[in-house]
């Protein structure tokens, strides 16, 4: 084991545990030790100062400031009269109009004992007054001149009060805070042109596999179109992240090499397929010429077990198996969290639910499974149901998903009618 092997296992708590064989951890280890790996390997985030309306979807990396009191001035809430509490006590109270305040119209003209002004909402109060009465509660006469108001108000009574929601200064936003459509209202309240949020990964995917071709090509009776690059460009889009495609390299120690050497100008390379490392020992080989430490290559997961996780410094590499649906389930289970956080996420991961199962499934017992399942929120709490797929190529079985149920590697049936956990999927809400 290299020297920086073990600076990186002695990092990973979990990592104590591993057994290495030629210099490769070759033990498999469960979700919760491959997570804890992945943790405790993430690499300083990188921050960036962007348009403040393009950062939706990202996470603030510094807090946003009031640059102004909010409200700036005694704001109406309600269409109607501002007075003085004092003048309609004793309502019903005639009063004088003494004016019009709109929103936008300019600052009211300050108001005198026993006056009302006119005033619609969001308009300034004028000073003098304390309260405003409802249009509803008040008579005016024909000619606007006067007003009588029907029923009495308290002092403050439909006014927001300069600097109510925020005082000019005060941080409105929290780093951390993810930026959705609100966020991008306050601060263009705020006149806050830019925003530094925390910066995308920049990514790359490279497939793996003689057998491979492009989805343009057609394929002889021996090849297949890659498919798990574009499902994976895919998963990073719904995770905000447009990643570069680096192709397909064929299974030869050069030109993985070569397309490795590209991928790890990147913060994080992501391949898929050949990376099963006994298959062929020039993979492994590859990652040792390039300085690539390898920190887990087999997880107690189905689909998905020959899963690595490997880095040179600060550039992360994940090798995801070949099959469609272990390439698809190892994504969002150990490159999403992590991608995530470095995307300043705080919970990137996928939510998981308690639910019912509605029908038995079993399995051979071992690895914890990412069963594809159709749940959905009942009058009775989640439900959910395993659908039938053939096996971890079966992407047209798994289509029909909207979830994952979470099958403990320590059982061989769940029946219907028990509490499982439910991983749904990212565009669940969607599908
Ligand atoms: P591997 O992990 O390379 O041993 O591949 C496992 C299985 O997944 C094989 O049947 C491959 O043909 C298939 N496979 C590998 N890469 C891809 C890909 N990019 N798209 C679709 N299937 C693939
Ligand atoms: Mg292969």
């Amino acid at each position: 084991m290299g020297c920086r092997d073990n600076r990186a296992a002695m990092r990973a708590g979990a990592a104590s545990r591993r057994v290495f064989k030629d210099g490769f951890p070759s033990v498999m280890i469960s979700i919760e030790e491959a997570r804890e790996i992945l943790l405790g390997n993430m690499p300083a985030r990188k921050t960036e100062r962007i348009p403040f309306h393009q950062a939706l979807g990202r996470v603030l990396a510094e807090d946003v400031a009031a640059s102004a009191d909010v409200p700036p001035f005694d704001r109406a809430t309600m269409d109607g009269y501002a007075v003085r509490a004092a003048d309609v006590r004793g309502a019903p109270a005639d009063l004088v109009v003494g004016g019009e305040a709109r929103a936008g119209g300019g600052v009211p003209a300050e108001l005198r004992p026993g006056e009302a002004v006119a005033i619609m909402t969001g308009a300034p109060v004028p000073r003098g007054a304390d309260a405003v009465q409802k249009v509803e509660a008040c008579c005016a006469s024909p000619c606007e001149s006067r007003v009588t108001v029907l029923e009495p108000v308290e002092a403050g009574d439909n006014i927001a009060p300069r600097g109510r929601e925020a005082k000019a200064g005060e941080a409105v936003l929290l780093a951390g805070r993810h930026v959705g459509p609100a966020e991008v209202a306050l601060m263009a309240s705020f006149g806050h042109a830019e925003a530094v949020v925390y910066a995308r990964p920049s990514v790359a995917v490279l497939s793996t596999g003689d057998e491979l071709v492009e989805f343009d090509e057609s394929p002889r009776p021996d090849q297949i179109r890659n498919s798990n690059a574009w499902c994976l460009l895919a998963q990073l889009r719904l995770l905000g992240i447009e990643a570069d495609y680096l192709g397909i390299a064929r299974d030869d120690r050069a030109r993985l090499r070569e397309r490795m050497a590209e991928g790890l100008r990147r913060d994080v390379l992501v391949i898929t397929g050949g990376v099963s490392m006994g298959e062929y020992d020039f993979v492994r080989d590859v990652f040792a010429e390039l300085g690539v430490d390898i920190l887990f290559s087999k997880v107690a997961i189905k689909p998905g077990k020959p899963t690595v996780f490997a880095r040179r410094g600060d550039r992360l590499v994940f090798g995801l198996p070949g099959n469609p649906l272990s390439s698809l389930v190892t994504f969002e289970c150990f490159v999403r969290p992590v991608l995530g956080r470095m995307c300043g996420m705080e919970r990137p991961d996928l939510p998981r639910v308690q639910g019912t199962l509605l029908k038995d499934v079993r399995q051979t017992p071992g690895r914890t499974s990412f069963l594809p399942a159709r749940a959905a929120w009942t009058e009775r709490g989640w439900e959910a149901v395993a659908l039938d797929w053939k096996n971890s190529a079966d992407m047209i079985g798994f289509s029909k998903a909207n979830a994952t149920v979470v099958f403990p590697g320590g059982r061989d049936l769940l029946r219907g009618g028990e509490a499982v956990e439910i991983m749904l999927l990212p565009d669940f809400f969607a599908r």
